[in-house]
C-alpha cells in the first residue's frame, strides 16, 4: 500500500487524485509551479512543493524536480495524472529507478504504446481489430508505398509512428500525391518528433471516436468498464464524452471490449488504460492506446461505480485487481461536458480573474473542478476550468439534468464555452446520438 504519493499535476485532476487519496488515508504532496499557488488541491494537500516557475517545461514538466519533491517529502509514489509526463516512458523510468512507484503502466508498455506501429502490431498479434494499413513502416521504395496504397484504395493517411495530439497526419486522395506527401510527412514527423518513421492506412471517411476503458494489475488480471463515445471534437480535442457509446450492437461492444481485455494481458498492462477506436459502418478500427487516466473517465465511474483513480492507486500500490469482470455492472448513462475558459466565438483562450464561480447540483451531477470564486485561471496552461458530469438511468434523462445542470452554472469574470455546450445538448442530432467526428466542425462552419 502506498502511504504518501506526490501529485505530478494540476487543475482538476490534481484535486480528483487528492480526493482518491484522502478516502485510501495516502498521504499528499503538491507539487506546483509560482502560477499555481493558489490552486485548490495545493492548499488541501498535506504537504505541497513548489517546483519551478509559471512555464510548464520548467515546473510539471521537469522531471528532476518531480523526482526531487518525491525525495524530499519522503514519497514513495508519483501519480503524473495526464498530459505533461503522464505517458513520458523515460520519466517513469526515471521514477522507478529512483525508488518509487510509478502510478501507470512500465516504462516498457508505456515505450511500446507511443510507437503508433509498435502499437498497431501488438493489437493485431491480440486480436484487436485495426485500420486495414501497411503494418508497419512505409520504406524508401516508392513502388512498394504505391502497391500498399493502390491495394488499400485511396483515400489514405500517412501518419507519424511518433506522432501524437493530431499532429504527423496526412490525408492522400490519388496516387498522383503518394509519394510525395510521405516524404512530406517524413520530415515533418523528424523535425516535430525526432523519428521520421511513418505507416500508412485507409482514411475512414466519417467515423466516430469510440474508446474503451480497461484497468488492469500486470499480473494477470484485466477488465474492462465498458465503451464511451467521444466522437464531438473541435480540432481533435474533445468537447463532450458519454458512457455508453450509443446505438452500438452489444455483441460488437463486447466483443471489441474483450478483446482489449485480451490485450491488456498478452501485454501484461498495468493500470487505467484506454483503447481508442474509429467507429464506422458497423466496425471497430483500433488507432491508438492512451497509457493513463483520461479526462472523460468519469462517465465511465458513473455508470459502473468503479472509482478508476482509486483502482489506479491500489494497483500501483500493489493490491493487484481484486474486481472480477462479473462485478461490473452497467446501469444508466453518462454525458460530461468539458467547461473551458475560452471565447465562445473564437476559441482564443481567456485566462483571467473568476469574479463569480457557482456550480450545478441535484440529482446525477457531479462537478470536477478546481476553481472558486476568486480563482485567476493563468494563462500557461490548458484551457480546461471543469467538467460538468450528468447521470440519468437512460440518456434522455442524462440530457435534461445536464441542460438544467449547464443552466446552474455560472463562471463570471472571464469567457468560457457554457453557451456552446448548451447548443450542443438541445441539438436534435445530439439528442438522437451517434454523430460522426466531423459532426462538431461541420456544425460551427455552417453558422
Ligand atoms: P494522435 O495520437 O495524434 O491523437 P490518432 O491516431 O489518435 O493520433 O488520430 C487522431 C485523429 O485523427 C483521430 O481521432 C481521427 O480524427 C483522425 N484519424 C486518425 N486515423 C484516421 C484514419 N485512419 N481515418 C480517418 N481519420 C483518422
Amino acid at each position: 500500500m502506498l502511504n504518501k504519493i506526490v501529485i505530478a499535476n494540476r487543475g482538476e485532476i490534481a484535486l480528483r487524485i487528492l480526493r482518491a487519496c484522502r478516502e485510501l488515508g495516502i498521504k499528499t504532496v503538491a507539487v506546483h509551479s509560482t502560477a499555481d499557488s493558489e490552486q485548490l488541491h495545493v492548499r488541501l494537500a498535506d504537504e505541497a512543493v513548489c517546483i519551478g516557475p509559471a512555464s510548464s517545461t520548467e515546473s510539471y514538466l521537469s522531471s528532476h524536480a518531480i523526482i526531487s519533491a518525491a525525495e524530499v517529502t519522503n514519497a514513495d509514489g508519483i501519480h503524473p495524472g495526464y498530459g505533461f509526463l503522464a505517458e513520458n516512458a523515460d520519466f517513469a523510468e526515471q521514477v522507478e529507478k529512483s525508488g518509487f512507484v510509478f502510478v501507470g503502466p512500465t516504462a516498457d508498455v508505456i515505450r511500446i504504446m507511443g510507437d503508433k506501429v509498435a502499437a498497431i502490431a501488438a493489437m493485431q498479434e491480440a486480436g484487436v481489430p485495426t485500420v486495414p494499413g501497411s503494418n508497419g513502416p512505409l520504406d524508401d521504395d516508392p513502388a512498394r508505398s504505391i502497391k500498399i496504397a493502390h491495394n488499400i484504395g485511396y483515400p489514405v493517411i500517412i501518419k507519424a509512428a511518433a506522432g501524437g495530439g493530431g499532429r504527423g497526419m496526412r490525408v492522400v486522395h490519388e496516387e498522383s500525391t503518394l509519394v510525395n506527401s510521405i516524404a512530406l510527412t517524413q520530415s515533418e514527423a523528424l523535425a516535430a518528433f525526432k523519428d521520421g518513421t511513418v505507416y500508412l492506412e485507409k482514411f475512414l471517411g466519417n467515423p466516430r471516436h469510440v474508446e474503451i476503458q480497461v484497468l488492469a494489475d500486470g499480473q494477470g488480471n484485466a477488465i474492462h468498464l465498458g465503451d464511451r463515445d467521444c466522437s464531438l471534437q473541435r480540432r481533435h480535442q474533445k468537447v463532450i464524452e458519454e458512457a455508453p457509446a450509443p446505438l452500438i450492437p452489444n455483441d460488437l461492444r463486447s466483443d471489441v471490449a474483450e478483446a482489449c481485455v485480451n490485450a491488456c494481458k498478452r501485454i501484461n498492462y498495468r493500470g487505467a488504460g484506454t483503447f481508442e477506436f474509429l467507429y464506422e459502418d458497423g466496425a471497430f478500427y483500433f488507432i491508438e492506446m492512451n497509457t493513463r487516466v483520461q479526462v472523460e473517465h468519469p462517465v465511465s465511474e458513473m455508470i459502473t461505480g468503479v472509482d478508476i483513480v482509486k483502482e489506479q492507486l491500489l494497483i500501483a500500490g500493489g493490491r493487484g485487481l481484486t474486481l472480477k469482470q462479473h462485478d461490473i455492472h452497467f446501469n444508466g448513462h453518462a454525458i460530461e461536458c468539458r467547461i473551458n475558459a475560452e471565447d465562445p466565438d473564437t476559441f482564443m483562450p481567456s485566462p483571467g480573474k473568476i469574479s463569480y464561480f457557482h456550480a450545478p447540483g441535484g440529482n446525477g451531477v457531479r462537478v470536477d473542478s478546481h476553481v472558486y470564486s476568486g480563482y485567476t485561471v493563468p494563462p500557461h496552461y490548458d484551457s480546461l476550468i471543469a467538467k460538468i458530469i450528468c447521470f440519468g438511468p437512460d440518456r434522455d434523462t442524462a440530457l435534461k439534468r445536464m441542460n438544467g445542470a449547464l443552466d446552474e452554472l455560472i463562471i463570471n469574470g472571464i469567457k468560457s464555452n457554457i453557451e456552446l455546450h448548451k447548443k450542443l445538448i438541445n441539438d436534435s442530432e445530439v439528442r438522437i446520438g451517434g454523430m460522426n467526428i466531423h459532426y462538431l466542425e461541420n456544425k460551427l462552419a455552417s453558422e
